[in-house]
């Protein structure tokens, strides 16, 4: 594909969420159908950090429950950098753990930046985002 296709309304979603959880670090997931993501599932980063995330797997386990009965894959994992770059960390690229979209919002302009990469093996490669009517 090369790209991340997104309804307007989960991105919205995703971006206040890490707005409002300023300055803490924010996380969450988002999942779709035919490649296109739909839904966006805010997560409690049980951190509480302003640098780190750690995603409250109870309310993974519950958010993947109901992705499966409502026939949609998880396409995307996002996470917040309130003070940084939207580019992953060292960190952020050791912890992959599943083949999808990785979504980082960055917080330390006036204006939010979403930037979606795709990480594979330690190689992060960048991928557009094309945003599509809810
Ligand atoms: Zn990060």
């Amino acid at each position: 594909m090369g790209y991340i296709r997104i309804a307007a309304g989960a991105y919205r979603e995703m971006v206040h969420h890490c707005m409002e959880e300023k300055p803490l670090e924010a996380c969450g997931l988002l999942s779709g159908s035919e490649g296109t993501v739909g839904r966006c599932w805010n997560i409690r980063n049980v951190n509480q950090s302003p640098v780190s995330f750690a995603m409250d797997m109870e309310q993974v386990v519950t958010a993947l429950q109901q992705m499966k009965q409502h026939n949609e894959q998880l396409l995307g994992i996002y996470h917040s950098h309130p003070n940084s770059y939207p580019y992953p960390s060292i960190f952020d690229i050791e912890h992959v753990v599943y083949p999808c979209s990785y979504l980082i919002v960055s917080l330390n302009r006036l204006r939010p930046r979403v930037r979606s990469y795709r990480i594979t093996g330690g190689d992060v490669q960048h991928e557009p985002i094309w945003l599509v009517p809810s």
